[in-house]
């Protein structure tokens, strides 16, 4: 399909989308291009966002109790025009759990968000409808695939009930199920990802693995310390969901795993996230979402910049849990680009509640310490080794804790012997720390940092000797 088809295809679309139009083969084929060929098909897809956009919001008003008096009726939305709508956030939506469940969906199955945010844990109802739409979406997809003669690919995924693992693209024919936080399921990929296999048609051994950072930092752990190789040409691809790999583990990784590692932010809340992008080193969004960015002082949205991420997942990839405008509690950067991609790059920070804020628009996140300071080998980490599984909590980051007094941060990272006994290595160590700092946190952060050097620490502590740590666990 050539842009000028896709375009014109999308443009002969129905003025006013009905639930049973997107159902049907001729916009599934479409949803293909905009995945696999994002680059010139960009035109057409913010239509296609735009039309999607406007059937969820008419579902939602009619079926979902919560939405009914929120959201005008109206059928022209354009992703611009979502700020006039309220966003709900998390403790909106512990109350309002029931009310915002479609009443013309049919209970399939749940999901659950980690509570990884120290928050209760939240569980999310999917449709049987949602799930047939999602396997005729992806059968659909992966039809060529399935119809040719060739072995059709052998793959294992991770947390079959989180992030939409099981369904996420693309083209992957069969799956293994495993999980990456217990033992036992660390020890059965180790053993799945050496074995070959003898099914009819099939790969005869696992080419593709889709899974969290964590595990994927659990199982590269594991495999390290226990000196296991994976054979070579075993994995073609290895894709992360959730939140990123930072660009210390990256390289790591595929040097072990001997594959690209394509990476994916997403949340258990709904499906479809953002893609990493090697031209922007930041990432694009699906177009099963609209992102929006808030400004985290005038609650206001804004077009780049730093501030909250808020979401809005379309149908009919999400039918059943409807959220419009979801404050997602993530910390963002966007900027605009040249890409062609997409014209704005997101970039994850961390989660804001466990940011810290030392002037306005200034915050140091703690995901992008830990992985600013990750690839420092002196620093002090949780007990490596197996048992480590016992308590997620306890993953091999560095150990450090960021305190702030009035407009003033304190970073305290653990080094792995005192440092009052070796001075030198802990005044390089500190530097390394401080450089690593000024090159990951973004451009706002680092300019405060050079022009506020009294207000910036970093306090070098000995093994195990911080307390309440801060850490990063996804
Ligand atoms: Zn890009």
């Amino acid at each position: 399909m050539t842009p000028e088809i896709f375009l014109s295809k999308i443009k002969e679309l129905p003025e006013v989308w009905e639930p049973n139009h997107v159902g049907s083969n001729v916009l599934a084929p479409l949803f293909s291009y905009v995945l696999t060929e994002p680059v010139i098909y960009h035109q057409g897809r913010e239509l296609l966002t735009n039309k999607l956009l406007s059937l969820t919001l008419s579902m939602a008003r009619k079926h979902a109790p919560y939405y009914s008096k929120l959201i005008p009726d109206k059928h022209d939305w354009r992703a611009e025009h979502l700020n006039i709508l309220p966003m709900i956030d998390k403790c909106e939506l512990y109350a309002n759990q029931s009310k915002i469940l479609s009443e013309i969906t049919t209970f399939g199955f749940v999901t659950f968000t980690t509570g990884t945010t120290k928050q209760p844990p939240l569980l999310i109802e999917r449709s049987q409808e949602e799930q047939l739409y999602l396997q005729n979406f992806f059968s659909i997809l992966q039809s060529g695939v399935l119809k040719s003669n060739k072995a059709k690919p052998l793959g294992i995924v991770e947390g079959s009930m989180n992030h939409g693992a099981v369904l996420r693209l693309p083209g992957i024919g069969y799956n293994f199920m495993i999980e990456l936080t217990k033992d036992y399921g660390i020890i059965r990929t180790a053993w799945l990802l050496q074995n070959k296999f003898n099914f009819k048609g099939i790969e005869n051994k696992v080419s593709q693995m889709n899974t969290t950072v964590m595990g994927l930092s659990y199982l590269h752990q594991y495999l390290t310390e226990n000196n296991i190789e994976i054979p070579p040409g075993q994995l073609k691809s290895i894709t992360v969901f959730g939140w990123p790999v930072p660009k210390s583990r990256r390289e790591i990784f595929e040097a072990y795993f001997k594959v690209p590692i394509h990476d994916n932010y997403s949340m258990s809340e709904m499906f479809g996230g953002a893609k990493y992008c090697k031209e922007c080193d930041g990432y694009h969004f699906d177009p099963f979402v609209v992102p929006e960015l808030i400004d985290l002082e005038t609650n206001t949205s804004i077009k780049t910049g730093t501030g909250e991420l808020v979401l809005t997942p379309l149908f009919p990839f999400t039918q059943r849990f409807v959220l419009i405008r979801y404050r997602t509690g993530d910390l963002i950067d966007v900027d605009t680009v040249m890409c062609n991609k997409g014209t704005l790059v997101y970039r994850f920070r961390g989660r804001l509640k466990r940011c810290i804020k030392v002037a306005p628009y200034i915050y140091f996140g703690e995901a992008e310490v830990a992985k600013s300071i990750d690839a420092i080998a002196e620093l002090n980490r949780a007990p490596s080794g197996f048992h480590i599984f016992k308590d997620n909590d306890k993953n091999n980051w560095p150990l450090f804790k960021m305190i702030k007094s009035g407009n003033a941060i304190e970073i305290q990272v653990e080094l792995k012997s005192p440092p009052l006994e070796a001075p030198t290595i802990a005044l390089t160590v500190e530097k390394k720390i401080y450089n690593n700092i000024l090159k990951e946190l973004p451009k706002s952060t680092r300019n405060w940092i050079k022009s506020n050097p009294e207000k910036f620490k970093i306090t070098l502590k000995p093994p195990f000797s911080v307390k309440e740590r801060d850490y990063w666990n996804l």
